[in-house]
């Protein structure tokens, strides 16, 4: 089988180029998935609806190539993906938190919406790809069934978390067969698990409430949930994006000042003064060896201690792992590619898009908003050089 284009993937960087090609041009396309559906992980995403994006989205929310990203957003940013779901149908998006925009009914939607787009493509599903390799009329796609010759291949097979969804590390095993260099793949977005000095906040599970996490030279602002494991939420997630192996910074009081708050305690007692779980607060102040008493009667020094409910540091011994991490950081190194539009600089006409590529987003949207931008900065480029603009 011949076509113009190759995507391979169904996930949402390959049924959004699928889209694209389909409804702005004459291309052929086929998509080559080895599950018997698209869009697996969109389905289980933002808890079954999808959180597309983001009320700010910019390139400061990603680990990876700044340059890269701002180019690849200047395609296809926040505005026109926003613009693109409601353009086919999908009626307001719901805004969580003033700033997640999720499918408002299910992540279905997100899936229907791009299938609908994508139409015209051939789908091939339940083959399990094998190889790429380019020859002097283009490139052929080996999979576990056949193999389908394009003049463009879009590399859009995502990481390995949640292998029980489909995914795999074939992306790489592509790039690295041409010569691309990568990145490992390794957990983010998850829970992370703590050494024996921090083992008592096990005895806070299910316990969460809004933070503030110094991880490098991020600051993060969300909540975080103490887990049987060791420690999660939204913050902390996001904060596995950037820790590796080191010191991170909890300030329990979210940005509010301990000093002012005891000195409004005034004879209330610390565990009542502080806008904290008691149980949190007592066990807290037990690891610290201070006494829970009225806020007029602690010392000088005894304040000082405090301060630790602002600034406590210690290193997490690890991540919950690949089967929790919502995504996989490293991947096709972005030196590989050109930044308008991840193509290949060895291999004119193949492009690696999505969570393949060594680009990695914060919770909150960007992983989605990364995957559909990056495809259509690929599909744009393919049009353009096809001359199908
Ligand atoms: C539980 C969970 C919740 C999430 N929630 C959100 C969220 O709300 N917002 C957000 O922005 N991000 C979220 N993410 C992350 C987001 O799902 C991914 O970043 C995004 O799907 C990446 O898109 P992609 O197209 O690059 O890869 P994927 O969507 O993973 O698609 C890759 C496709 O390639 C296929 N494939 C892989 N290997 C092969 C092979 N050898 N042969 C054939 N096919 C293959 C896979 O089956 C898959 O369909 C979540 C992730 C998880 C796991």
């Amino acid at each position: 089988m011949e076509f113009d284009v190759a995507i391979l993937g169904a996930g949402a960087a390959g049924l959004m180029a699928a889209a694209w090609l389909n409804e702005h041009s004459r291309l052929s396309v086929c998509v080559i998935e080895g599950n018997t559906k698209p869009g697996a992980k969109v389905r289980i995403s933002g808890g079954g609806k999808c959180n597309l994006t983001n009320t700010q989205v910019s390139e400061r929310n990603y680990l990876g190539d700044a340059k890269l990203v701002r180019e690849v957003f200047r395609c296809f940013d926040r505005d026109a993906l926003l613009q693109f779901v409601k353009e086919r149908g999908c009626e307001k998006l719901e805004l969580r938190k003033g700033r997640y925009y999720f499918c408002p009914r299910s992540a279905q939607q997100m899936i229907d919406l791009l299938l609908h787009s994508a139409n015209k493509s051939r789908f091939l599903f339940g083959q399990n790809i094998k190889a790429v390799v380019q020859n002097n009329e283009g490139f052929r796609v080996e999979t576990d069934k056949e193999t389908v010759t394009a003049g463009n291949v879009i590399v859009a097979t995502g990481g390995i978390s949640y292998a029980s969804v489909g995914a795999s590390d074939i992306g790489l095993k592509i790039a690295e067969s041409f010569g691309i260099e990568t990145v490992p793949f390794s957990p983010a977005l998850a829970g992370l698990t703590l050494q024996k000095d921090q083992f008592w906040m096990k005895a806070l599970s299910g316990i969460s409430f809004p933070v503030a996490i110094r991880v490098g030279d991020k600051r993060l602002r969300e909540e975080m949930l103490f887990a049987h494991r060791g420690i999660s939420g939204p913050v902390v997630l996001s904060a596995s994006l950037y820790w590796e192996k080191g010191m991170i910074e909890v300030d329990f009081l979210d940005g509010q000042n301990v000093g002012e708050l005891v000195k409004r305690g005034g004879n209330k007692k610390l565990s009542t003064a502080l806008p904290l779980p008691k149980r949190f607060i007592l066990l807290f102040l037990a690891q610290l060896g201070v006494e829970d008493k009225p806020c007029s009667a602690f010392s000088t020094d005894e304040k000082k201690v405090l301060y630790r409910f602002s600034t406590y540091r210690f290193a997490p011994a690890g991540t919950f792992g690949f089967t929790k991490a919502e995504v996989s950081k490293g991947g096709v190194s972005t030196d590989a590619l050109q930044s308008c539009c991840c193509e290949a600089k060895k291999s004119k006409g193949l492009y690696f898009v999505g969570e393949v590529v060594n680009v990695t987003g914060e919770l909150g949207g960007y992983n989605f908003q990364w995957a559909f931008s990056s495809a259509v900065s690929a599909a744009v480029n393919i049009m353009k050089f096809k001359g199908a603009l």
